[in-house]
């Protein structure tokens, strides 16, 4: 039963409540499907046992009429977020056979709901790229087009590919730059980087903690909005999770947006913007214009200044995040002639090379003599992008933008690969909403003449995913994008 696998979450659990099959058949249908896609390298782990025991759970739930909210519906968990007695590694080899003993809030709250864990997704090390290309594990396959051996975007490329491929009814990811929404537009699903705050951060390797935010991938909207329900909320362990009373998400879909007043920035339209991409943001215009939104044109002024600041900002606090790798505490550890020397052998041997690099840009950025001239105007810049789009939100109530300057790319591609500042160009859509810690999504709006994914993202006010879920709903129902089967 393949077909199972390509349902939606909605539909899953339909299915499971009317007993067409059950969470075991289901679970068993997933695990076939991901070892006939492994040529992805979606999981750096399979966890079958221990999904077939939740499957077990979820069926005894239901055959005594008490299911949970996501009972027996089969997830893939980005590997960033630690999953108790299960490998996490954030895909780096300094973490090798690192095995949490606790589990991170966001997944435990899944668990707690019934969903059940198939396995943990590639992903770039520590979240630091836009392609999965730096992942220790090698690269995730973008499964439109496999042939072409294209990227899946990063970092959350095996969390959007594994969604995209049906190897997981939806997954986990995590959003600092860019993470959730660009791999989501490269691989045709959607995802939404909630509000700065929404969801816990406990248990998820810091990347960098004043950006990060964990989120959904999943197949469509509204199974965004069932996995953001479960994942959001205030946890005591994060001294930045906020304490708000977390709305019904899935009662915005299917909402009239009549009069609602979508923004449009003008910042978003450079001179050489790719013209199919600048098509489909029309095509996304006309969609919400014919369901009676008005359209209005706004300036974000600094958003030139966004990718700078992002790229001293998020190095800054991954220098200091990353200093607690020293190979004493977790996972590999290469020995020296002393402390200092087994220091230095294990950092060495254990960080990729991005990684390396956002250490050095970090230290250097932090250190005395330089942290006025970067960081402190970074801060400066942050301010200002915050404020332009609070400006904004005077005149708009949601922003429609592209979510990426450019469809997958070859792995490999020698542009990005020789050139580090290529790949930081196409976070340019995205950086600016995580500095304003604004919740936004990106959604499939069609394809590029040579057959890949583009999307469109919807950025809301703060705290105001509600708006963005009833804007989606209405631009995926016209924009009729078709999943790969
Ligand atoms: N591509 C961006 C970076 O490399 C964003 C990464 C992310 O959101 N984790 O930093």
């Amino acid at each position: 039963m393949s077909d199972i696998t390509k349902l939606t979450i909605s539909q899953t659990l339909d299915g499971l409540k009317s007993k067409k099959f059950s969470a075991t058949e289901l679970t068993k249908s997933y695990l076939s499907e991901m070892e006939k896609n492994r040529n992805l390298n979606a999981y750096v782990l399979e966890t079958p046992e221990h999904a077939l025991a939740q499957a077990t759970v979820a069926d005894a739930n239901y055959a005594g009429g008490s299911p949970r909210a996501l009972e027996g519906i089969p997830l893939g968990i980005k590997d960033i977020f630690c999953t108790k007695d299960i490998r996490t590694t954030a895909c780096s080899h300094i973490l090798d056979g690192f095995v949490p003993q606790y589990e991170s809030t966001v997944t435990s709250k899944l668990f707690a709901d019934g969903a059940i864990c198939l396995g943990k997704l590639n992903m770039d090390e520590f979240a630091m790229g836009g392609s999965n290309e730096n992942s220790f594990y090698g690269p995730v396959v973008n499964p439109w087009h496999p042939e072409r051996n294209l990227v899946a975007g990063g970092s959350s490329g095996g969390s959007a590919a594994a969604v995209a491929a049906n190897i997981c009814a939806a997954a986990t990811g995590t959003d600092t730059g860019g993470s959730i929404r660009q791999p989501a537009a490269f691989c045709g699903v959607t995802g939404i980087k909630p509000t700065y705050g929404r969801c816990s951060r406990y248990g998820i390797m810091a990347f960098a903690s004043s950006l990060d935010q964990a989120g959904p991938i999943a197949k469509d909207v509204r199974d965004c909005a069932i996995l953001l329900q479960s994942m959001a909320g205030y946890d005591a362990k994060d001294s930045t999770s906020v304490n708000k009373e977390v709305p019904n998400f899935l009662s915005s879909i299917g909402q009239s947006i009549k009069g609602l007043k979508i923004g449009i920035p003008a910042e978003y339209r450079p001179q050489g913007l790719n013209q199919e991409i600048a098509n489909y943001w029309e095509k996304g215009i006309e969609i919400l214009k014919q369901a009676g939104a008005e359209i209005v044109d706004i300036s974000l002024p600094h958003t030139k200044y966004a990718l700078a600041a992002y790229y001293i900002i998020a190095p800054a606090e991954a220098s200091s995040n990353l200093a607690r790798y020293d190979g004493a505490r977790y996972g590999l550890r290469v020995d020296g002639k002393n402390l200092d020397d087994m220091y230095t052998n294990s950092r060495t041997e254990g960080f990729g090379a991005e990684v390396k690099r956002r250490i050095m840009i970090g230290t250097y950025v932090l250190s005395a003599g330089y942290y006025d001239a970067y960081y402190l105007k970074a801060q400066k810049v942050r301010r200002l992008v915050q404020n332009d789009f609070t400006e904004a939100f005077k005149k708009c109530d949601v922003i429609l933008t592209p979510t990426t300057p450019i469809a997958a790319f070859p792995i490999g591609d020698k542009s990005m690969r020789e050139n580090p500042i290529n790949m930081w160009l196409n976070d340019v859509f995205t950086v600016s909403v995580n500095l304003a810690g604004l919740p936004a999504m990106s959604l499939p709006i069609g394809l590029s003449k040579d057959g890949l994914p583009l999307g469109l993202q919807l950025v809301g006010r703060s705290f105001d995913e509600e708006t963005i879920f009833k804007t989606a709903a209405i631009i995926e129902q016209e924009a009729k994008f078709e999943r790969l089967k």
